[in-house]
């Protein structure tokens, strides 16, 4: 049995998944927000429900908004910050006496899917969000894809080039210090900024898709926009790692049209005559960041 918990902001989910990824149990609790200690001893108690509500032991993996620093062994870029700064593996270790693996959330996403989602079957695949914030990971031959930054597919903090197509706007300013990363015109904050600006109304982006369906032509600008973005953002992905499909997730994943839309604008900014990468839709949608940890670990029995 593979255990897989993901820690998020607000919620922690905890999974029990059996080798053919059938759910064997599923809670979801309160993150004990701003407090480390009660986050560690919040996971240590779930996975303990799980091992006798089952009756089964299991692997632990945890999904992250963040990483573990290479050097230093503790969380960095998380964005729930109480973790930023803390030995969460080894604190984990300890409250779960055993080993446990720790991978950021994207990553989390693109494995799941990679492995019995969207993506399985395909020789490699780039898991992108777009969220509130904007990340990625990358999977190849079923293996996450790590290096010595433990960074990889983390593509939302590349500034996104100005285009050729007239869609290019000021650079807006980034969290993270920089300015005209991709993250600021492709999460859903980003998307509802563009439309304030273009329109001067707010909207998120649920209701600018329902708007741009019902023949709303302003909303169907911004949208546009959006796609062109998106287009332009993948394509720097795709000349450097060309992976065989793309699965989008987190809230904007649910934009019908950006699957039918995006492929027919990745030609004029790929370098290749032909683009054959799949832009898919994701199969296990919000549940991929939880099943993704599970199937951190590879053979559990
Ligand atoms: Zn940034």
């Amino acid at each position: 049995m593979r255990i897989g918990i993901d820690i998020g902001g607000t919620k922690i989910e905890g999974i029990a998944i059996d080798q053919n990824g059938q759910i064997l149990f599923r809670e979801r609790i309160s993150t004990p927000a701003g407090n480390y200690r009660a986050t560690v001893s919040s996971v240590a108690s779930l996975v303990d429900r799980i091992e006798r509500d089952t009756g089964k032991s299991g692997s632990v993996g945890i999904g992250i908004p963040g990483a573990l620093s290479p050097d230093t062994g503790l969380v960095k870029n998380a964005n729930s910050t109480c973790l930023i700064g803390k030995p969460l593996a080894s604190d984990l270790c300890d409250a779960l006496h055993r080993t446990v693996r720790i991978a950021n959330d994207a990553d989390c996403f693109a494995l799941s899917e990679a492995t019995d989602g969207a993506g399985k079957g395909y020789p490699s695949v780039f898991g992108v969000i777009l969220g509130t914030g904007v990340g990625g990971g990358l999977v190849i031959a079923g293996a996450l894809v790590t290096g010595p930054n433990a960074i990889a597919g983390e593509w939302g903090h590349n500034t996104l080039t100005a285009g050729n197509d007239g869609t290019a706007h000021p650079p807006h300013p980034c969290y993270c210090g920089r300015t005209g990363c991709i993250e600021t015109y492709l999460s859903g904050p980003s998307l509802t900024r563009q439309f304030f600006a273009e329109t001067g109304s707010n909207a998120g982006p649920k209701e600018i898709a329902a708007s741009a369906e019902q023949g709303d032509p302003q909303s169907n600008v911004v949208l546009e926009k959006y796609e062109h973005h998106l287009a332009r953002a993948l394509s720097m992905v795709i000349n450097i790692v060309d992976p065989s499909a793309i699965v989008l997730g987190g809230g904007l994943s649910n934009l019908g049209r950006l699957y039918d839309n995006v492929p027919k604008l990745l030609s004029s900014h790929v370098f290749s005559n032909t683009v054959h990468t799949a832009l898919l839709p994701p199969v296990h949608g919000d549940s991929s960041g939880v099943r993704g940890a599970a199937w951190l670990w590879p053979s559990p029995e």
